[in-house]
């Protein structure tokens, strides 16, 4: 068997009330990361966002669709409109990854993170993953200034983050 010939592995998982699935058509997720960004907080609930990512061609919708909220000018967030579970969270442009949240996989060892982003705002008492490389949002001059561009709608975030 050639290696064209072999099918893509599939990535699969969804909401909790099952009304929206998703395959990712990769033989692995790429950049999985946590996020303490304030933002990512908000959106999720949680003290912290566990994502997974692939390009957005490979993500297939595979039961229901989410719905989106912008959640500021540059990025746009998947959850279910049934039951709620945040699912995705992706920048605008086209060439941009999608990721999905590691919680909603439905085998969530397939996506050890290798990151941490967002650390400026990470909560003084979370101890997670202390192993893990750890970055704070906008440490370079070009990303300081894409951070600068980003308006949160947010209720009560700043867009210093995503
Ligand atoms: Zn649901
Ligand atoms: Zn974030």
């Amino acid at each position: 068997m050639t290696e064209n010939s072999e099918p893509v592995p599939s990535i699969t998982g969804g909401c909790q009330c099952g009304a929206v699935r998703y395959a990712m058509h990769v033989p692995r997720v790429e950049n999985a990361h946590a996020c303490h960004c304030r933002m990512c907080q908000k959106a999720t609930g949680g003290v912290f966002a566990v994502l997974a990512g692939c390009s957005k061609d490979r993500l297939e919708w595979t039961r229901g669709r989410p719905s989106f909220f912008a959640s500021s000018n540059v990025a746009s967030r998947g959850f279910c409109p049934g039951c709620g579970t945040p699912l995705t969270f992706a920048y605008n442009q086209p060439e941009a990854r999608i990721y999905v949240t590691i919680g909603s996989l439905d085998d969530p060892e397939q996506a050890a993170i290798g990151r941490q982003y967002g650390v400026e705002s990470k909560l003084s008492w979370v101890r997670f993953c202390e192993d893990v490389v750890q970055e704070r949002s906008g440490e370079t001059a070009e990303d300081a200034a894409f951070f600068a561009s980003i308006r949160s709608n947010q209720d009560g975030v700043g867009g210093e983050s995503t």
